[in-house]
């Protein structure tokens, strides 16, 4: 048997929860042998599988109480692997841009992030400069007239301001960080 990078996705869940029979397992492991892609696909949904654990990661982003949701599963067979196919897909499409350390911050806690002061920084350009102060939490384009403690700036690329938990400014950086 042989299975296509969107097989491998769509079962991806069931895969780690030992739900898949014999032959496709042995064709997914066959497959993730040679694609670098479903590989991080699978390390991917693992993570989220361990970090956000089975049943918070249903109940949380639903809002439903627990009994509540495990009422919805009975009811509805394929609404837990629907929810599973989306945080997969939602895995696989960051996985392409980037790193799963992207993948947490800018899809798994973007609603936290929504207020003025700590938006995802992750449109800034990363190779442009960007001024950063001794005391600030903040990182400016140069001439932002909200920097502040201007006797110990320092020019750094954004990647590094970004890497070192600097977020960026709401207003010069606006442009950067609307969605
Ligand atoms: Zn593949
Ligand atoms: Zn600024």
């Amino acid at each position: 048997m042989v299975v296509s990078c969107e097989e491998v996705w769509r079962e991806i869940s069931n895969y780690l929860e030992g739900e898949v029979d014999a032959s496709l397992r042995t064709a997914m492991e066959d497959h993730l042998r040679g694609c670098k892609h479903c590989t991080a696909v699978l390390d991917g949904t693992r993570n989220v599988v361990q970090l956000y654990g089975d049943e918070r990661m249903f109940e949380v982003p639903l809002g439903f109480s627990h009994r509540l949701h495990r009422r919805l599963e009975e009811n509805m067979p394929g609404n837990r692997r629907s929810f599973l196919g989306w945080m997969v897909a939602a895995a696989a499409a960051v996985l392409v841009a980037g790193s799963f350390e992207v993948a947490r911050s800018s899809v798994f806690s973007r609603p936290e992030l929504r207020s003025e002061h700590a938006q995802p920084g992750a449109r800034v350009p990363p190779d442009m400069l960007v001024i950063v102060s001794g005391d600030g939490k903040t990182f400016h384009a140069a001439g932002c007239p909200f920097i502040h403690d201007k006797a110990h700036i320092r020019t750094i690329q954004a990647r590094e301001a970004l890497r070192q938990g600097y977020a960026p400014c709401v207003r010069c950086m606006k442009k950067y960080l609307t969605a």
